[in-house]
């Protein structure tokens, strides 16, 4: 029996955009005294008429084509029509026909993951169950009602939990970069439900398990956790009989997540009807070419660029993904690189937001690019746990990092005619030492001290290892 895992991911990701879809009420909804802002259009009451959001169009055409989708030149909004208490006017406005933007595709570790579409919509407003006096009580917040929506549909092309996870991941890092939404996936800022289903072959048939789409799933982990379920009850429900329930067209099941498993919503027998017709109010929108590209030009370096460009400064696979993870380390990055062409400067500064300025939290606005090529101008005269020290206080006091190593005795001298004057004085010294060190080389570390010492520690340690070698010869 070969059991092969199709999942499909209908990613919801709101956009930060100041108003809502539809109206010009504050779309900000967390953490809001309940249903202030709202108006008569994203309450739904009659009569109320819907204009859509520029920026939010916009920038759904500029999130399908960092996915690599198609526009649709000539696109129009819909009514899907149910009833939910949620949901005032008794649908939403999506895209059903004709989605901004169609056909793309993700590429996670060299497996192309096609996407469907990606339409622009609204989001509903939230129930809030609580309980007052006793009593199991279910109050309605509309301040989330009409905040624009982006839905992105893959293709079943994902094969396992981890792949899913990737992919979520991987598009959750786009949208941070393009700055269009905060992705965050337990605020419910972007949300995701899984479908899948099993392709058994067995004794050379083979059988397609009944669709499931996983609802409420709030953390990454649940997304994992809720797959690997489905695909191991799938899997037990087909061996128990051998057969699938060919009428059934999707069963919906919920996600516990106290439990770590699915349940039962419902099971449809055919497709449900949203009775899906053209919005009347609202008329089709048309993006030109020119306007196609001016959107295009506003997209910055995606990740993938970026983690290539960071390899190619000879970092190591684990360091350019982690400066290039998250925009705003990375811009960190970047704006430090533009102050030396250094080919090797990349690694240098890399090596040191990776190390001692991970521990510490870092403003962009305090960051001095200068102080890091004035140590990496110096990093011979500097030992490493110098500079590590260095980088940390001149950042926090906003003190030159050279000054810093001069009062503080760091600076190494590396200058020849120094060093060897140093050692000289330690030869004439040491007279027994030196009978030693003819007698065995390994010896010469006592010398090297003498030497360190005599200079107050600020020798060139390498230096002065080389520079009483000569010497003695
Ligand atoms: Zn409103």
């Amino acid at each position: 029996m070969k059991i092969t895992p199709i999942i499909g991911l209908e990613v919801h990701v709101e956009l930060k955009t100041k108003s809502k879809m539809f109206c010009s009420c504050d779309a900000q909804h967390f953490h809001i005294e309940p249903n202030t802002h709202t108006c008569p259009v994203c309450l739904g009451l009659p009569g109320a008429l819907p204009v859509p959001n520029k920026t939010a169009c916009e920038w759904c055409v500029k999130l399908g084509l960092a996915l690599n989708c198609t526009p649709n030149k000539i696109s129009f909004f819909e009514r899907k029509n149910y009833f939910y208490p949620d949901l005032p006017k008794g649908y939403q406005i999506t895209q059903l026909e004709k989605p901004f933007v169609v056909n793309g595709f993700l590429e996670i570790d060299g497996q192309k993951i096609r996407i469907n579409r990606a339409h622009m919509e609204e989001d509903t407003g939230k129930s809030v169950h609580t309980t007052e006096n006793g009593v199991d009580i279910t109050l309605i917040d509309y301040n989330r009602s009409s905040v624009p929506l982006v839905e992105i549909v893959s293709e079943p092309d994902i094969t396992s939990a981890e792949m899913a996870k990737k992919y979520l991941l991987k598009i959750q890092q786009i949208v941070r970069y393009l700055g269009i939404s905060d992705a965050d996936i337990e605020k419910g800022s972007m949300r995701c439900e899984p479908t899948i289903n099993l392709k058994i072959e067995d004794n050379e048939q083979t059988f397609y398990t009944p669709l499931v789409e996983v609802k409420n799933v709030a953390s990454l982990t649940g997304v994992q956790t809720a797959i690997d379920f489905e695909i191991n009850r799938q899997t037990e429900e087909f061996e128990k009989n051998h057969e699938v329930k060919s009428s059934l067209n999707k069963t919906t099941r919920g996600w516990d997540a106290d439990k770590n498993q699915t349940f039962l919503q419902r099971e449809k027998e055919g497709s449900s009807d949203y009775r899906y017709f053209p919005e009347p109010d609202i008329p089709h929108i048309v993006f030109t070419d020119e306007q196609i590209e001016e959107i295009r030009k506003t997209i910055p370096e995606l990740p993938d660029e970026k983690f290539a460009r960071y390899k190619s400064y000879d970092l190591s696979d684990y360091d350019a993904h982690l400066l290039s993870k998250e925009p705003f380390f990375a811009g960190i990055f970047d704006f430090i690189l533009r102050s030396s062409t250094d080919p090797s400067f990349a690694k240098f500064v890399a090596n040191l937001m990776l190390g001692s300025l991970k521990t510490i939290q870092i403003d962009i606005e305090k960051i001095i690019p200068d102080n890091f090529k004035k140590l990496f101008d110096n990093k011979n005269n500097l030992s490493s746990t110098a500079i590590k020290q260095l980088i940390v206080d001149s950042y926090q006091t906003g003190k030159d990092p050279l000054i810093i190593a001069k009062e503080q005795g760091l600076m190494q001298v590396s200058d020849t005619s120094a060093i060897e004057s140093f050692a000289k004085e330690v030869i004439d010294q040491n007279p027994k030492a030196v009978e030693d060190y003819k007698k065995n080389p390994a010896s010469i570390g006592f010398l090297i001290g003498q030497l360190m010492k005599a200079s107050h520690g600020s020798a060139n340690p390498q230096m002065a290892k080389e520079i009483l070698e000569k010497l003695l010869k």
